[in-house]
Protein backbone atom coordinates (compact mmCIF):
# COMPACT_ATOMS: atom_id res chain seq x y z
CA UNK A 1 0.00 0.00 0.00
CA UNK A 2 2.82 2.16 0.68
CA UNK A 3 4.02 1.54 -2.22
CA UNK A 4 1.01 2.21 -4.30
CA UNK A 5 0.84 5.67 -2.25
CA UNK A 6 4.35 6.87 -3.08
CA UNK A 7 3.53 6.35 -6.91
CA UNK A 8 0.63 8.07 -6.60
CA UNK A 9 2.31 10.93 -4.41
CA UNK A 10 5.35 11.11 -6.86
CA UNK A 11 3.25 11.36 -9.96
CA UNK A 12 1.25 14.25 -8.14
CA UNK A 13 4.55 15.81 -7.70
CA UNK A 14 5.47 15.90 -11.29
CA UNK A 15 2.79 17.77 -11.77
CA UNK A 16 1.57 16.32 -15.33
CA UNK A 17 -2.29 16.04 -13.47
CA UNK A 18 -2.65 19.97 -13.18
CA UNK A 19 -3.28 20.90 -16.50
CA UNK A 20 -6.37 21.42 -17.90
CA UNK A 21 -5.65 18.84 -21.24
CA UNK A 22 -4.64 16.35 -18.98
CA UNK A 23 -7.26 16.64 -16.86
CA UNK A 24 -9.93 16.57 -19.30
CA UNK A 25 -8.30 13.81 -21.39
CA UNK A 26 -8.93 11.85 -18.02
CA UNK A 27 -12.33 12.35 -18.22
CA UNK A 28 -13.01 11.55 -21.61
CA UNK A 29 -10.88 8.09 -20.66
CA UNK A 30 -13.86 7.38 -17.87
CA UNK A 31 -16.63 8.40 -20.04
CA UNK A 32 -15.41 6.21 -22.56
CA UNK A 33 -14.85 3.64 -20.34
CA UNK A 34 -18.59 4.17 -18.80
CA UNK A 35 -20.01 3.73 -22.52
CA UNK A 36 -17.86 0.61 -23.58
CA UNK A 37 -18.23 -0.97 -20.28
CA UNK A 38 -21.68 -0.78 -19.22
CA UNK A 39 -22.89 -3.63 -19.97
CA UNK A 40 -20.35 -5.66 -17.36
CA UNK A 41 -21.15 -2.75 -14.69
CA UNK A 42 -24.90 -3.62 -15.29
CA UNK A 43 -24.21 -7.28 -14.88
CA UNK A 44 -21.68 -7.16 -11.84
CA UNK A 45 -24.46 -5.11 -9.83
CA UNK A 46 -27.08 -8.06 -10.97
CA UNK A 47 -24.37 -10.23 -9.15
CA UNK A 48 -24.06 -8.27 -5.82
CA UNK A 49 -27.42 -7.12 -5.23
CA UNK A 50 -29.62 -8.67 -8.02
CA UNK A 51 -30.74 -5.06 -9.02
CA UNK A 52 -32.90 -4.55 -12.05
CA UNK A 53 -31.43 -3.43 -14.98
CA UNK A 54 -33.01 -0.30 -15.00
CA UNK A 55 -32.03 0.72 -10.95
CA UNK A 56 -28.43 -0.29 -12.92
CA UNK A 57 -28.49 2.05 -15.61
CA UNK A 58 -30.30 5.16 -13.77
CA UNK A 59 -28.75 4.90 -10.14
CA UNK A 60 -25.15 4.18 -10.77
CA UNK A 61 -24.32 4.02 -14.38
CA UNK A 62 -26.59 6.88 -15.71
CA UNK A 63 -25.72 9.06 -12.70
CA UNK A 64 -22.35 8.78 -13.48
CA UNK A 65 -22.31 9.07 -17.07
CA UNK A 66 -24.21 12.24 -16.62
CA UNK A 67 -21.47 13.85 -13.60
CA UNK A 68 -18.86 13.08 -16.47
CA UNK A 69 -20.73 14.77 -18.94
CA UNK A 70 -21.64 17.96 -16.75
CA UNK A 71 -18.01 17.89 -15.48
CA UNK A 72 -16.77 18.27 -19.04
CA UNK A 73 -18.32 20.81 -20.12
CA UNK A 74 -17.85 22.63 -16.94
CA UNK A 75 -14.23 21.85 -15.71
CA UNK A 76 -12.38 24.46 -18.55
CA UNK A 77 -14.69 27.08 -16.51
CA UNK A 78 -14.39 26.02 -12.82
CA UNK A 79 -10.51 25.87 -13.06
CA UNK A 80 -9.97 29.66 -14.00
CA UNK A 81 -8.98 31.90 -10.98
CA UNK A 82 -12.30 33.78 -9.87
CA UNK A 83 -11.42 37.42 -9.58
CA UNK A 84 -13.53 38.79 -6.59
CA UNK A 85 -13.80 42.16 -4.97
CA UNK A 86 -10.70 44.09 -3.41
CA UNK A 87 -11.33 46.03 0.10
CA UNK A 88 -10.20 49.93 0.87
CA UNK A 89 -7.83 47.77 2.80
CA UNK A 90 -6.05 46.28 0.35
CA UNK A 91 -6.76 48.81 -2.74
CA UNK A 92 -4.99 49.03 -5.59
CA UNK A 93 -4.69 45.67 -6.01
CA UNK A 94 -6.36 42.01 -7.35
CA UNK A 95 -7.88 39.88 -5.46
CA UNK A 96 -8.36 36.32 -6.99
CA UNK A 97 -9.39 32.87 -5.72
CA UNK A 98 -7.15 29.94 -7.64
CA UNK A 99 -8.76 26.14 -6.92
CA UNK A 100 -5.51 23.86 -6.70
CA UNK A 101 -5.30 19.93 -6.90
CA UNK A 102 -4.95 18.49 -3.24
CA UNK A 103 -2.56 15.61 -4.05
CA UNK A 104 -2.94 12.39 -3.67
CA UNK A 105 -7.18 11.55 -1.95
CA UNK A 106 -8.56 8.20 -1.06
CA UNK A 107 -12.12 7.43 -1.72
CA UNK A 108 -13.80 4.47 0.26
CA UNK A 109 -16.52 3.17 -1.07
CA UNK A 110 -20.04 1.30 0.28
CA UNK A 111 -21.63 -1.84 -0.83
CA UNK A 112 -25.48 -0.25 -1.82
CA UNK A 113 -24.52 1.50 -5.06
CA UNK A 114 -20.75 0.69 -5.10
CA UNK A 115 -20.46 1.52 -8.66
CA UNK A 116 -22.27 5.37 -8.54
CA UNK A 117 -20.89 5.81 -4.69
CA UNK A 118 -17.18 4.88 -5.85
CA UNK A 119 -16.80 6.72 -9.38
CA UNK A 120 -18.80 9.62 -8.78
CA UNK A 121 -16.34 10.81 -6.54
CA UNK A 122 -13.46 9.86 -8.62
CA UNK A 123 -15.21 12.62 -11.33
CA UNK A 124 -14.20 15.18 -8.68
CA UNK A 125 -11.31 14.02 -7.94
CA UNK A 126 -9.72 13.48 -11.51
CA UNK A 127 -11.66 16.70 -12.10
CA UNK A 128 -9.55 18.55 -9.25
CA UNK A 129 -6.34 17.53 -11.10
CA UNK A 130 -5.31 15.11 -8.03
CA UNK A 131 -4.08 11.19 -7.84
CA UNK A 132 -6.59 8.76 -6.37
CA UNK A 133 -6.80 5.42 -4.69
CA UNK A 134 -9.85 3.92 -5.07
CA UNK A 135 -11.14 1.46 -1.82
CA UNK A 136 -14.32 0.07 -3.17
CA UNK A 137 -16.58 -2.44 -0.92
CA UNK A 138 -15.56 -5.59 -0.43
CA UNK A 139 -18.75 -6.65 0.60
CA UNK A 140 -20.47 -5.77 -3.31
CA UNK A 141 -17.13 -7.68 -4.42
CA UNK A 142 -18.06 -8.34 -8.13
CA UNK A 143 -18.54 -4.59 -8.20
CA UNK A 144 -15.09 -4.42 -6.35
CA UNK A 145 -13.55 -6.88 -8.55
CA UNK A 146 -14.94 -5.03 -11.84
CA UNK A 147 -13.98 -1.42 -11.07
CA UNK A 148 -10.82 -2.80 -9.58
CA UNK A 149 -10.00 -4.22 -13.45
CA UNK A 150 -11.39 -1.48 -15.08
CA UNK A 151 -9.29 0.91 -13.38
CA UNK A 152 -6.09 -1.11 -14.53
CA UNK A 153 -7.45 -1.51 -18.00
CA UNK A 154 -8.13 2.28 -18.60
CA UNK A 155 -5.60 4.59 -16.23
CA UNK A 156 -2.37 4.94 -15.70
CA UNK A 157 -1.58 3.06 -12.15
CA UNK A 158 0.16 6.32 -11.11
CA UNK A 159 -2.70 8.24 -11.46
CA UNK A 160 -5.92 6.01 -10.09
CA UNK A 161 -5.42 2.60 -8.66
CA UNK A 162 -7.53 0.64 -6.59
CA UNK A 163 -6.56 -0.65 -3.46
CA UNK A 164 -9.27 -4.06 -2.36
CA UNK A 165 -9.84 -5.14 0.99
CA UNK A 166 -12.38 -5.26 4.27
CA UNK A 167 -11.29 -3.59 7.84
CA UNK A 168 -7.98 -5.11 8.09
CA UNK A 169 -6.59 -3.32 4.44
CA UNK A 170 -8.62 0.11 5.07
CA UNK A 171 -6.94 0.36 8.62
CA UNK A 172 -3.85 -0.47 7.25
CA UNK A 173 -4.19 2.07 4.19
CA UNK A 174 -5.76 5.21 7.22
CA UNK A 175 -2.41 5.26 8.65
CA UNK A 176 -0.70 6.89 4.87
CA UNK A 177 -0.87 10.88 5.19
CA UNK A 178 -3.38 11.23 2.28
CA UNK A 179 -4.32 15.17 1.39
CA UNK A 180 -8.00 13.71 1.50
CA UNK A 181 -10.00 10.73 2.36
CA UNK A 182 -13.79 10.91 0.82
CA UNK A 183 -15.75 7.79 2.78
CA UNK A 184 -19.17 6.72 1.89
CA UNK A 185 -20.77 4.49 4.91
CA UNK A 186 -22.10 4.02 8.13
CA UNK A 187 -22.07 6.80 10.47
CA UNK A 188 -20.05 4.41 13.11
CA UNK A 189 -17.40 3.73 10.57
CA UNK A 190 -17.12 7.73 9.99
CA UNK A 191 -16.08 8.09 13.45
CA UNK A 192 -13.51 5.58 12.92
CA UNK A 193 -12.35 7.14 9.58
CA UNK A 194 -12.46 10.48 11.08
CA UNK A 195 -10.28 9.46 14.17
CA UNK A 196 -7.37 8.11 12.18
CA UNK A 197 -7.48 10.95 9.69
CA UNK A 198 -6.70 13.09 12.43
CA UNK A 199 -3.72 11.67 13.29
CA UNK A 200 -2.40 13.18 10.30
CA UNK A 201 -4.62 15.96 10.19
CA UNK A 202 -6.16 14.91 7.07
CA UNK A 203 -9.38 16.59 6.01
CA UNK A 204 -12.40 14.60 5.29
CA UNK A 205 -15.84 14.24 3.77
CA UNK A 206 -18.24 11.88 5.20
CA UNK A 207 -21.31 10.90 3.27
CA UNK A 208 -23.00 9.00 5.86
CA UNK A 209 -26.73 7.73 6.88
CA UNK A 210 -29.20 7.96 9.33
CA UNK A 211 -33.22 7.72 9.55
CA UNK A 212 -34.59 9.91 6.62
CA UNK A 213 -38.04 10.73 7.77
CA UNK A 214 -41.02 11.28 5.22
CA UNK A 215 -44.08 13.50 6.61
CA UNK A 216 -47.84 13.14 4.90
CA UNK A 217 -50.16 15.91 5.38
CA UNK A 218 -53.83 15.43 4.87
CA UNK A 219 -53.94 18.01 2.00
CA UNK A 220 -52.51 16.08 -0.74
CA UNK A 221 -53.03 13.64 -3.97
CA UNK A 222 -52.69 10.47 -2.04
CA UNK A 223 -52.24 8.42 -4.94
CA UNK A 224 -49.01 10.33 -5.91
CA UNK A 225 -47.76 10.20 -3.01
CA UNK A 226 -47.86 6.63 -2.18
CA UNK A 227 -46.97 5.79 -5.74
CA UNK A 228 -43.75 8.14 -5.42
CA UNK A 229 -43.07 6.63 -1.88
CA UNK A 230 -43.20 2.92 -2.64
CA UNK A 231 -40.76 4.22 -5.32
CA UNK A 232 -38.48 5.55 -3.12
CA UNK A 233 -38.40 3.34 -0.85
CA UNK A 234 -38.07 0.46 -2.45
CA UNK A 235 -35.90 1.27 -5.21
CA UNK A 236 -32.37 -1.05 -4.31
CA UNK A 237 -34.52 -2.80 -1.72
CA UNK A 238 -34.82 0.15 0.70
CA UNK A 239 -30.77 0.13 0.60
CA UNK A 240 -30.65 3.52 -0.06
CA UNK A 241 -28.93 6.20 2.27
CA UNK A 242 -31.68 8.67 1.24
CA UNK A 243 -34.69 6.21 1.14
CA UNK A 244 -37.32 7.45 3.82
CA UNK A 245 -36.59 5.39 6.31
CA UNK A 246 -40.16 6.05 7.85
CA UNK A 247 -43.45 7.86 7.47
CA UNK A 248 -45.33 9.64 9.24
CA UNK A 249 -48.63 10.77 8.14
CA UNK A 250 -51.37 13.35 9.86
CA UNK A 251 -53.82 11.08 11.93
CA UNK A 252 -57.06 12.32 9.65
CA UNK A 253 -55.63 10.45 6.41
CA UNK A 254 -53.81 7.79 8.61
CA UNK A 255 -56.15 4.77 7.56
CA UNK A 256 -56.66 6.21 3.58
CA UNK A 257 -52.54 6.35 3.37
CA UNK A 258 -52.35 3.01 4.40
CA UNK A 259 -55.03 1.29 1.88
CA UNK A 260 -53.64 3.43 -0.92
CA UNK A 261 -50.12 2.34 0.18
CA UNK A 262 -50.72 -1.24 0.06
CA UNK A 263 -52.68 -1.19 -3.13
CA UNK A 264 -49.95 0.65 -4.25
CA UNK A 265 -47.24 -2.21 -3.36
CA UNK A 266 -49.43 -4.84 -5.02
CA UNK A 267 -49.65 -2.53 -8.10
CA UNK A 268 -45.76 -2.11 -8.19
CA UNK A 269 -44.54 -5.60 -7.31
CA UNK A 270 -47.61 -8.01 -7.33
CA UNK A 271 -48.91 -10.47 -4.94
CA UNK A 272 -46.12 -12.53 -4.97
CA UNK A 273 -42.99 -10.01 -4.98
CA UNK A 274 -40.51 -12.55 -4.93
CA UNK A 275 -41.42 -13.04 -9.12
CA UNK A 276 -41.24 -9.49 -9.37
CA UNK A 277 -37.66 -8.55 -11.30
CA UNK A 278 -38.10 -4.84 -10.16
CA UNK A 279 -36.83 -5.80 -6.41
CA UNK A 280 -32.90 -6.13 -5.96
CA UNK A 281 -32.13 -8.53 -3.47
CA UNK A 282 -30.75 -8.08 -0.02
CA UNK A 283 -26.74 -7.78 -0.09
CA UNK A 284 -25.63 -10.39 2.27
CA UNK A 285 -27.22 -12.76 5.13
CA UNK A 286 -26.02 -10.49 7.80
CA UNK A 287 -27.74 -7.77 6.78
CA UNK A 288 -31.02 -10.16 5.71
CA UNK A 289 -30.83 -11.56 9.37
CA UNK A 290 -30.72 -8.32 10.66
CA UNK A 291 -33.46 -6.64 8.49
CA UNK A 292 -35.98 -9.68 10.02
CA UNK A 293 -34.63 -9.11 13.56
CA UNK A 294 -36.29 -5.70 12.78
CA UNK A 295 -39.90 -7.25 11.75
CA UNK A 296 -42.31 -7.72 14.90
CA UNK A 297 -45.19 -9.79 13.25
CA UNK A 298 -48.16 -8.23 15.23
CA UNK A 299 -47.33 -4.96 13.18
CA UNK A 300 -47.04 -6.28 9.59
CA UNK A 301 -49.44 -4.52 7.64
CA UNK A 302 -48.24 -5.98 4.52
CA UNK A 303 -45.41 -8.27 3.63
CA UNK A 304 -42.98 -9.50 6.35
CA UNK A 305 -42.08 -12.65 3.81
CA UNK A 306 -38.39 -13.31 3.35
CA UNK A 307 -36.52 -16.19 1.52
CA UNK A 308 -32.79 -16.46 3.60
CA UNK A 309 -31.37 -18.54 1.00
CA UNK A 310 -32.26 -16.12 -1.86
CA UNK A 311 -31.32 -12.95 0.25
CA UNK A 312 -35.46 -11.68 -0.93
CA UNK A 313 -37.29 -10.20 1.57
CA UNK A 314 -41.08 -8.66 0.54
CA UNK A 315 -42.02 -5.27 0.83
CA UNK A 316 -43.42 -4.63 4.20
CA UNK A 317 -44.80 -2.16 5.56
CA UNK A 318 -45.43 -1.80 9.65
CA UNK A 319 -47.96 0.27 11.30
CA UNK A 320 -48.92 0.76 15.04
CA UNK A 321 -45.32 2.04 15.37
CA UNK A 322 -44.13 4.03 18.82
CA UNK A 323 -40.82 5.93 18.91
CA UNK A 324 -39.72 3.18 21.03
CA UNK A 325 -39.87 0.21 18.70
CA UNK A 326 -36.59 -1.70 17.95
CA UNK A 327 -36.95 -1.03 14.06
CA UNK A 328 -37.10 2.97 14.92
CA UNK A 329 -34.07 2.98 16.99
CA UNK A 330 -31.31 2.38 13.94
CA UNK A 331 -31.31 2.95 10.11
CA UNK A 332 -33.36 0.57 8.49
CA UNK A 333 -31.70 0.20 5.10
CA UNK A 334 -33.91 -2.40 3.61
CA UNK A 335 -37.56 -2.82 2.51
CA UNK A 336 -38.84 -2.02 5.47
CA UNK A 337 -41.76 0.68 6.40
CA UNK A 338 -42.75 1.57 9.56
CA UNK A 339 -45.73 4.05 9.98
CA UNK A 340 -45.97 6.56 12.89
CA UNK A 341 -49.07 9.01 12.89
CA UNK A 342 -48.87 12.36 14.21
CA UNK A 343 -51.79 15.08 15.31
CA UNK A 344 -50.34 18.42 14.57
CA UNK A 345 -47.49 18.88 12.57
CA UNK A 346 -45.53 21.32 15.17
CA UNK A 347 -45.80 17.80 17.39
CA UNK A 348 -44.08 15.87 14.52
CA UNK A 349 -41.47 18.58 13.63
CA UNK A 350 -40.51 18.33 17.42
CA UNK A 351 -40.11 14.56 17.32
CA UNK A 352 -37.79 15.11 14.26
CA UNK A 353 -36.01 17.41 15.91
CA UNK A 354 -34.97 15.73 18.88
CA UNK A 355 -33.50 13.26 17.07
CA UNK A 356 -29.98 13.10 15.23
CA UNK A 357 -30.20 15.07 12.05
CA UNK A 358 -30.89 13.01 8.88
CA UNK A 359 -29.38 12.75 5.59
CA UNK A 360 -32.71 13.46 3.78
CA UNK A 361 -35.90 15.20 5.23
CA UNK A 362 -39.25 14.81 2.85
CA UNK A 363 -42.48 16.66 3.32
CA UNK A 364 -46.04 15.65 1.45
CA UNK A 365 -47.85 18.80 1.46
CA UNK A 366 -49.80 21.57 -0.88
CA UNK A 367 -49.66 24.23 1.65
CA UNK A 368 -46.74 26.61 1.03
CA UNK A 369 -46.54 27.74 4.53
CA UNK A 370 -46.24 24.64 5.64
CA UNK A 371 -43.19 23.63 3.20
CA UNK A 372 -41.33 27.02 4.48
CA UNK A 373 -41.83 25.97 7.89
CA UNK A 374 -40.62 22.29 7.19
CA UNK A 375 -37.55 24.03 5.18
CA UNK A 376 -36.67 26.38 7.93
CA UNK A 377 -37.58 24.37 10.90
CA UNK A 378 -35.89 20.59 9.69
CA UNK A 379 -31.96 20.54 9.87
CA UNK A 380 -31.39 17.16 7.15
CA UNK A 381 -28.17 17.00 4.73
CA UNK A 382 -30.96 17.89 2.12
CA UNK A 383 -34.59 18.37 1.32
CA UNK A 384 -37.23 17.42 -1.43
CA UNK A 385 -40.69 18.68 -1.05
CA UNK A 386 -43.71 16.40 -2.85
CA UNK A 387 -41.15 13.51 -3.70
CA UNK A 388 -38.28 11.50 -2.27
CA UNK A 389 -34.24 10.99 -3.17
CA UNK A 390 -34.89 13.51 -6.61
CA UNK A 391 -32.70 16.13 -4.41
CA UNK A 392 -29.80 14.25 -4.98
CA UNK A 393 -29.70 13.27 -8.48
CA UNK A 394 -29.71 16.86 -9.37
CA UNK A 395 -26.09 17.94 -10.12
CA UNK A 396 -26.37 21.51 -9.71
CA UNK A 397 -27.29 20.98 -6.05
CA UNK A 398 -24.80 20.29 -3.63
CA UNK A 399 -25.39 16.12 -1.89
CA UNK A 400 -24.11 16.08 1.66
CA UNK A 401 -25.20 15.60 5.24
CA UNK A 402 -25.50 17.08 8.54
CA UNK A 403 -24.05 16.63 12.11
CA UNK A 404 -24.33 12.77 12.48
CA UNK A 405 -25.33 12.35 8.64
CA UNK A 406 -21.87 13.61 7.28
CA UNK A 407 -20.15 16.52 6.83
CA UNK A 408 -18.77 18.08 3.44
CA UNK A 409 -20.58 17.92 0.17
CA UNK A 410 -20.06 16.74 -3.76
CA UNK A 411 -21.98 16.36 -6.96
CA UNK A 412 -21.04 18.38 -9.60
CA UNK A 413 -19.61 22.56 -9.04
CA UNK A 414 -19.14 21.41 -5.50
CA UNK A 415 -17.10 18.18 -5.96
CA UNK A 416 -14.60 19.84 -8.14
CA UNK A 417 -14.60 22.49 -4.60
CA UNK A 418 -14.62 19.67 -2.15
CA UNK A 419 -11.37 17.89 -4.12
CA UNK A 420 -9.44 21.53 -4.73
CA UNK A 421 -8.05 23.83 -2.34
CA UNK A 422 -9.24 27.40 -3.02
CA UNK A 423 -5.90 29.21 -2.81
CA UNK A 424 -6.80 32.76 -2.04
CA UNK A 425 -3.83 34.89 -4.06
CA UNK A 426 -3.78 39.03 -3.55
CA UNK A 427 -1.73 40.87 -5.80
CA UNK A 428 -0.23 44.08 -5.49
CA UNK A 429 1.98 46.66 -7.34
CA UNK A 430 4.12 49.15 -6.13
CA UNK A 431 2.36 52.69 -6.67
CA UNK A 432 0.59 53.75 -3.64
CA UNK A 433 2.21 53.17 -0.92
CA UNK A 434 0.16 54.36 2.22
CA UNK A 435 3.03 55.01 4.82
CA UNK A 436 0.66 56.07 8.04
CA UNK A 437 0.51 51.79 8.28
CA UNK A 438 3.70 51.55 9.03
CA UNK A 439 5.69 52.02 12.90
CA UNK A 440 6.33 53.84 14.30
CA UNK A 441 1.94 54.48 15.24
CA UNK A 442 0.88 57.81 15.95
CA UNK A 443 -2.21 58.91 16.71
CA UNK A 444 -2.97 61.06 13.56
CA UNK A 445 -1.45 58.30 11.76
CA UNK A 446 -4.64 56.04 13.01
CA UNK A 447 -6.92 58.80 12.55
CA UNK A 448 -5.93 58.67 9.35
CA UNK A 449 -5.93 55.20 8.34
CA UNK A 450 -9.71 54.73 10.17
CA UNK A 451 -10.78 58.08 7.55
CA UNK A 452 -9.36 56.17 5.15
CA UNK A 453 -10.74 53.20 5.71
CA UNK A 454 -14.31 54.55 6.38
CA UNK A 455 -14.76 52.93 9.78
P1 LIG B 1 -19.75 0.71 6.19
O1 LIG B 1 -19.49 1.93 6.99
O2 LIG B 1 -19.88 -0.58 6.88
O3 LIG B 1 -18.57 0.49 5.10
C1 LIG B 1 -18.13 1.51 4.23
C2 LIG B 1 -16.67 1.26 3.86
O4 LIG B 1 -15.86 1.31 5.03
C3 LIG B 1 -16.39 -0.08 3.20
O5 LIG B 1 -15.50 0.14 2.11
C4 LIG B 1 -15.72 -0.90 4.30
O6 LIG B 1 -14.77 -1.80 3.80
C5 LIG B 1 -15.05 0.15 5.16
N1 LIG B 1 -15.02 -0.20 6.58
C6 LIG B 1 -15.96 -0.88 7.28
N2 LIG B 1 -15.61 -0.98 8.57
C7 LIG B 1 -14.42 -0.34 8.70
C8 LIG B 1 -13.53 -0.10 9.80
N3 LIG B 1 -13.80 -0.53 11.02
N4 LIG B 1 -12.41 0.61 9.55
C9 LIG B 1 -12.12 1.06 8.32
N5 LIG B 1 -12.92 0.84 7.25
C10 LIG B 1 -14.04 0.16 7.44
O7 LIG B 1 -21.01 1.08 5.31
P2 LIG B 1 -21.83 0.15 4.32
O8 LIG B 1 -22.49 -0.93 5.13
O9 LIG B 1 -21.00 -0.24 3.15
O10 LIG B 1 -22.94 1.19 3.80
C11 LIG B 1 -24.12 1.41 4.49
C12 LIG B 1 -24.12 2.76 5.17
O11 LIG B 1 -23.64 3.76 4.29
C13 LIG B 1 -25.50 3.22 5.56
O12 LIG B 1 -25.44 3.81 6.83
C14 LIG B 1 -25.86 4.26 4.52
O13 LIG B 1 -26.80 5.21 4.93
C15 LIG B 1 -24.53 4.87 4.28
N6 LIG B 1 -24.50 5.47 2.96
C16 LIG B 1 -24.40 6.81 2.86
C17 LIG B 1 -24.41 7.40 1.61
C18 LIG B 1 -24.30 8.88 1.40
O14 LIG B 1 -24.12 9.27 0.27
N7 LIG B 1 -24.38 9.68 2.43
C19 LIG B 1 -24.53 6.59 0.48
C20 LIG B 1 -24.63 5.22 0.64
C21 LIG B 1 -24.59 4.66 1.88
Amino acid sequence: MKDVYTKAKTFFDSRQTFSYEFRLRQLKILEEMLHAEKAAIVEALHMDLGKPNIESLLGEWGFVVEETRLTIQNLKKWMKPQRVRTTRATFPAKSKIYSEPLGVVLVIGPWNYPFQLTIAPLIGALAAGNTVILKPSEIASHTADLISNLIAKYFDPRLVTTVQGGVDETTELLKIPFDHIFFTGSTAVGKVIAQAAAKNLTPVTLELGGKSPAIVCEDVDMEVVVRRLVWGKFFNAGQTCVAPDYVYVQNSVYEKFKTSLVNEILNQFSIDPEKSESLARIINSRNFQRLMSLINKDQVLVGGRGNAEKRFLAPTVLQNISWEDRVMQEEIFGPILPILKFENLDQAFNEIKKRDKPLSAYLFSKNKEVQKKFISEISAGGITINDVILHLSNPYLPFGGVGASGQGRYHGLYSFQTFSHQKSVLIRGFWLDIKARYAPYTAKKVKLLLRLLGT
